[in-house]
């Protein structure tokens, strides 16, 4: 069984210096001190993160995955001010394109747009599918606290769907405004609270959100072929989705569908290495197999719980795991 996975993650230092130098969206200096200084050791810059031959490879070969699509890990420079962010997204993408190139039947790639020039970035995401041949885009945001339900936004949402490539969303460091109010507390440790605010939830919570306020902005009713990828298993979304459908109905939203009809029609979902049996049935019996990207999210996942036995060993019958596995990453990303 050939496998595809979708959510994993490079970096480069000339990338990570630029974004160092001139900012992301995320303004840690917003913090106080003390979280500020934790956030810079958490930040992984490992060399898993840049071997591409080696670490990497061996990675894959243990964990039977024939393909990555490979996408820049956080801070991912998408966010950076609008001075530089043409031109770092394009270097992190021409970079990208070399890591392809030697590798092509290993590797493929998302795209890193700059997010704070609209129009620019439309033009990014054209020249790195039909130029450098990448199968998608993967985004971060808000940009300076404006969420992509803004129409200064639409231009690249309109390139993707007349390109028929998915945007891919990815989690980025909430507000500082954000997680003093909601997740830092003096009742629990630091740490905890930071986690709380990021990776164990906030940052999910935030996709989410953020995607479903594009589906309320009508971006599909606008661009019915457009495709988003959600990772984390729909980011918080699909459980609260019969709620959103029994109390923002259509009269209420001005939408031509439910809400959960776009969640069904137009976004992917991928598991980015939460291998969790409970989401795997629900999601497959809620949305169908043929929604269902496979994703490990390298490499930040343990690598001893990646295993894709997790897969071949569910109850799924063998057209929903070849699905799952390659089959609908080759449909959705063109990869055939
Ligand atoms: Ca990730």
């Amino acid at each position: 069984m050939r496998v595809i996975t979708i959510e994993e993650h490079y970096a480069d230092k000339r990338i990570n210096d630029a974004v160092a130098k001139y900012g992301s969206s995320t303004n840690l200096a917003d913090f106080s001190k003390e979280v500020r200084d934790a956030y810079n050791s958490m930040r992984f810059t490992g060399e898993y993160l840049t071997d591409f031959d080696r670490l990497r490879l061996d990675f894959m070969r243990k964990q039977k995955v024939d393909m990555q699509v490979l996408s820049y890990t956080n801070p991912v420079p998408d966010t950076v001010p609008k001075a530089e962010a043409v031109r770092i997204c394009k270097l992190a993408n021409d970079i990208l394109a070399g890591i392809v190139e030697k590798h092509p039947d290993r590797f493929s790639a998302f795209a890193t747009l700059p997010m704070a020039d609209p129009e620019e970035a439309a033009k990014e995401l054209e020249r790195c599918v039909k130029e450098l041949g990448f199968v998608g885009a993967l985004i971060t945001g808000p940009w300076q606290g404006k969420f992509y339900d803004d129409p200064m936004f639409f231009p690249i949402f309109k390139k993707a769907a007349e390109l028929d490539v998915p945007i891919s969303w990815h989690p980025e460091f909430t507000a500082a405004k954000i997680q003093n109010y909601y997740y830092l507390s003096e009742n629990y440790p630091l740490k905890a609270g930071m986690m709380f605010a990021t990776a164990g939830f906030g940052w999910h919570l935030d996709v989410g959100l953020h995607v479903t306020r594009l589906v309320l902005s009508g971006i599909f009713d606008k661009l019915p072929n457009l495709k988003f990828i959600c990772g984390h298993w729909g980011e918080t979304i699909p459980s609260m989705l019969d709620r959103m459908d029994q109390i923002m109905r259509p009269e209420v939203t001005g939408l031509k569908k439910k809400i959960s009809d776009y969640f069904h029609e137009n976004i992917y979902f991928t598991p980015s290495g939460i291998l969790s049996k409970s989401q795997l049935e629900y999601m497959v019996k809620e949305f169908g197999a043929e929604r269902i990207i496979w994703a490990l999210d390298y490499p930040y996942i343990p690598f001893e719980s990646c295993s894709l036995d997790f897969l071949t060993d569910s109850e799924l019958t063998e057209k929903e795991k070849e699905l799952i596995a390659h089959g609908n990453a080759e449909r959705i990303l063109h990869l055939n």
